[in-house]
């Protein structure tokens, strides 16, 4: 296996409220996937942040009656501060609003399609989501709705710069259906490409500084008007890497990375496969390579709001979730019930059943129980047994072995598609072979046996306290990109160089539902 270098970002939530459950799940997400390309020898620069410039940010400092920078950097901070309870190991968090790296890379992409004769001025009337800060034409507006907002559009009248879009649709059309710009899962490929076929018009990309409020960065050589805010946000995922301020960084993880990751919702998919790509054909830049998209949760049943607030008695708050129940039980929800394709609800009381039956009961007793047998009859020694052909062999050890030989190649396949429920899978078929061959060699009846006076049965519990410990220390690495805790945990129970295991210690207590206060 040659190692790849792997550029990987998230989205930039605006924050105009604070982070909810969804955002968790892309930001954990995308860490299985930094953990998992680094764990293979990858070299991995992750990325995440947040898109300060937004007129929502605005209008949601108003709504306090706090200056719009006081807002946004309490927000933003709150994101960047997900780190620690999620267990996120990204390498840089950009703040559009006032990275160094931002502004200048921004002004510079947009240099470069306005050499390419991309960029022109238009007068133009339209309805506006200010929720999506977009125009949607009347025949993507259901009833006059907006689709993601449900709120009616605004109609607005303004000269703004326009980028050719048009231009591109026969290449991005080419880019996409090659693979060569490749969209997961297949359905939001196809989604692309019927959307670029029914016809892709220039789209605005600056706004009127007044309508702006004066927030965001000025067009270059046009202070009235500045660059619209989906245009500056995109720009973080070169800016970052360092386009415009930093050659020798940008040539390495943007134009010089083997994949170029990003990792997106549903809902701002034409950004990323269309608009996104067009402005980098433009500016001649290479693309990204992947494009990722989940879908959305839904928490007890209700839609998510904009303020991040749910109906209903379940909290949304992923720090709260932590707090009662541990970062182990809440990434693990979000990665062994989210399906690929398709919304997921999130209720506590599922949260709780996931981690008992698997992390407790399935897992947490195997090694529990491995440990205790080790302690027990071989003086907490992991045994070395022979390996010689002749030696006894207990029933069922081919096939756990043959689990722990496939497990990585089908974790890494699963991964390669984006589907997290098949790569925990994977990992469980582990741990149900570990516990099926457990109760089929029976290890305290071969010491008893032992004591008797067999000592092949010794041999056979040599042999069985073997497989079961390497099984446990193949879990924690197997484990280590989606639960780096607990897997370390694992990691530690079954480390016998000090002479023996630790004392039998449980490696996931069972969780019990608690009552979430409200946080006020
Ligand atoms: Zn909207």
């Amino acid at each position: 296996m040659t190692s790849e270098r792997v550029y990987l970002s998230t989205t930039i939530p605006y924050v105009n409220a604070r982070a909810h459950l969804g955002h968790a799940l892309e930001l954990v997400q995308a860490d299985v996937l930094a953990r998992h390309h680094r764990q293979a020898g990858d070299q991995v620069r992750s990325q995440t942040g947040t898109d300060d410039n937004s007129l929502k940010n605005v209008l949601a400092a108003d709504a306090e009656g706090i200056p719009v920078a006081a807002l946004v950097d309490r927000n933003a901070s709150a994101f960047a501060a997900l780190a620690q309870p999620l267990s996120l190991s990204f390498d840089d968090f950009i703040r559009t609003g006032s990275d160094p790296r931002h502004r200048p890379g921004v002004e510079r992409l947009w240099r470069a399609c306005a050499a390419s004769g991309d960029l022109y001025r238009k007068r133009y009337e339209g309805l506006y989501c200010v929720g999506c800060e977009q125009f949607y034409r009347p025949a993507e507006l259901p009833e006059g709705l907006c689709p993601e907002h449900r709120t009616r559009p605004e109609p607005v009248a303004e000269e703004n710069w326009f980028f050719r879009l048009s231009r591109y649709a026969g290449q991005l059309h080419d880019l996409i259906s090659s693979g060569r710009l490749r969209i997961e899962p297949a359905a939001r490929r196809n989604e692309v490409l019927g959307f670029i076929a029914g016809g892709l018009e220039d789209f605005s990309a600056s706004r009127s500084t007044a309508r702006a409020r004066g927030w965001g960065i000025p067009v270059p050589g046009d202070p009235g008007q500045v660059i619209y805010v989906w245009w500056d946000a995109l720009g973080n995922y070169i800016t970052a890497p360092g386009y415009g301020t930093d050659a020798e960084d940008y040539g390495r993880w943007w134009t010089g990375a083997d994949r170029r990751i990003h990792l997106v919702g549903k809902g701002v998919l034409r950004f990323h496969a269309v608009y996104w790509p067009a402005i980098l054909l433009s500016a001649g830049e290479p693309l990204p390579t992947d494009i990722l998209v989940h879908d959305y949760l839904t928490i007890g049943g209700s839609k998510i709001s904009k303020s991040g607030a749910v109906a209903g008695s379940e909290t949304a708050d992923p720090v709260e979730l932590v707090d009662a129940y541990g970062t182990d039980a809440v990434r693990w929800w979000l990665l062994r019930e989210v399906p690929r394709v398709g919304d997921a609800d999130f209720t506590a009381a599922r949260l709780v059943a996931r981690a008992n039956e698997d992390l407790a009961n399935g897992l947490g007793n195997l090694v529990s129980r491995v440990v205790t047998l080790v302690h027990r009859y071989r003086q907490g020694r992991i045994p070395r047994p022979d390996e010689s052909p002749a030696a006894a062999t207990t029933s069922g050890r081919q096939a756990l072995a043959a689990a722990c030989q496939r497990a990585p190649g089908r974790v890494a396949a699963a991964l390669a598609s984006f589907d997290f429920r098949v790569a925990t899978a994977a990992v469980w078929d582990v741990v149900d072979e570990a516990n099926r061959y457990a109760e089929r060699t029976q290890p305290w009846l071969l010491a008893r046996a032992e004591r008797e006076g067999d000592p092949a049965a010794g041999q056979l519990l040599d042999e069985s306290l073997a497989l079961l410990s390497s099984a446990c220390s193949e879990l924690a690495v197997l484990l280590a990109p989606f639960l780096p805790s607990l897997a370390g945990r694992i990691r530690a129970a079954l480390d016998d160089s000090a002479g023996q295991l630790p004392a039998a210690d449980p490696v996931f207590p069972r969780l019990e539902a608690v009552v979430i206060g409200d946080a006020a």
